[in-house]
């Protein structure tokens, strides 16, 4: 019940419907099998690459649908998959998924997946992708891996290698929302990211000015270092324009497009977005 699972509870369903089965072991249950019988799917975000305004790569996004028909927020599920375990098959599944993507589209640059912590200090993780990428023949330079700053990571040895190896392979590394934890700094010292994800928290409110100096110092912090920059959750003409004044290299947000059940992005690109870029 709700009581017995205490703080580990989740409240998919009407918490007032006594029957409604409203914890977490109900999704680490459906987990074990979902991959065989499709109840999690991809879904791809486009990202638009600047200056060329071109929209040729996405982000891919899992979701999770239960029996009834209900779809379960990653932000449920993924912490419960990494608990139980599950995250290594799923994330493997997830790569090989992303790889046949990419395969049957071919003006799609390169795609990013979304790695827990978990599956980077997993042994053998890097020559699962080596593998996947090897069956598929497809090669590492069109995929990239997003890592998120975590409050409990320790940058282990075994992070670190994993990091290392995936490299060789061409795969590149990036940081995911960046500055919501207190890790983004030390990550960015210890790893050459490929790039990072500015998180869309900074994007969210920029109604004054002390909000926009802040975007401002974060962007240049990254640039100095060296990365390129993606600025994630754009959902507005206005900011648009805010980061025009700034050299990004990728934007990514509601106002470039939605998450979609396939990478074929070219069709789905927001046409006020090409054209707001053409003037950046
Ligand atoms: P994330 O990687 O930072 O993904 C961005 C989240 O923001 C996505 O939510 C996306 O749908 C949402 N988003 C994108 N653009 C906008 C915007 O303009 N405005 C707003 N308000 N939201 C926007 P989603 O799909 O619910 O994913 C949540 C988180 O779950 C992801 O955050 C990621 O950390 C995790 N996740 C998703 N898929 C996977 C996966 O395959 N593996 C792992 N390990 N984690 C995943
Ligand atoms: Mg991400
Ligand atoms: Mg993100
Ligand atoms: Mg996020």
């Amino acid at each position: 019940s709700a009581k017995a699972s205490g703080r580990n509870c989740v409240h998919l369903f009407d918490p007032s419907d006594p029957k409604s089965g409203d914890d977490s072991e109900a999704v680490a249950a459906l987990l074990r099998t979902a991959i065989d019988r499709h109840l999690v799917s991809l879904v791809y975000q486009p990202i638009q690459s600047l200056p060329s305004g071109r929209v040729d790569a996405v982000e891919s996004l899992m979701r999770l649908r239960m029996l009834d028909g209900t779809d379960v927020p990653p932000s449920v599920f993924i912490p419960i998959a990494e608990r139980t375990g599950a995250i290594l098959e799923l994330g493997r599944w997830a790569i090989d998924t992303v790889c046949q993507e990419l395969l049957s589209n071919r003006h799609i640059a390169f795609a990013t997946v979304n790695i827990s912590v978990v599956q980077l200090r997993a042994p053998g993780f890097s020559k699962t992708v080596e593998d996947i990428l090897h069956e598929r023949r497809v090669p590492g330079t069109r995929l990239a891996i997003e890592v998120t700053e975590g409050l409990d990571l320790e940058l282990n040895s075994e992070v670190l290698r994993s990091i290392g190896s995936l490299r060789q392979l061409g795969v590149r590394i990036w940081l995911d929302d960046f500055g919501t934890g207190f890790a983004g700094l030390s990550w960015l010292r210890l790893i050459d990211f490929d790039a990072v994800k500015i998180d869309r928290s900074f994007i969210n409110n920029l109604s004054n000015n002390r909000d926009v100096t802040m975007l401002r110092d974060i962007i240049e912090l990254v640039r100095n270092r060296g990365p390129q920059i993606l600025v994630e959750g754009v959902e507005t003409s206005e900011q648009m324009e805010i980061l025009g004044n700034y050299q990004v290299d990728y934007l990514q947000g509601y106002f470039i497009g939605h998450p979609r059940p396939s990478a074929n992005v070219g069709a789905i690109i927001a046409p006020q977005a090409l054209q707001m870029s053409n003037q950046l």
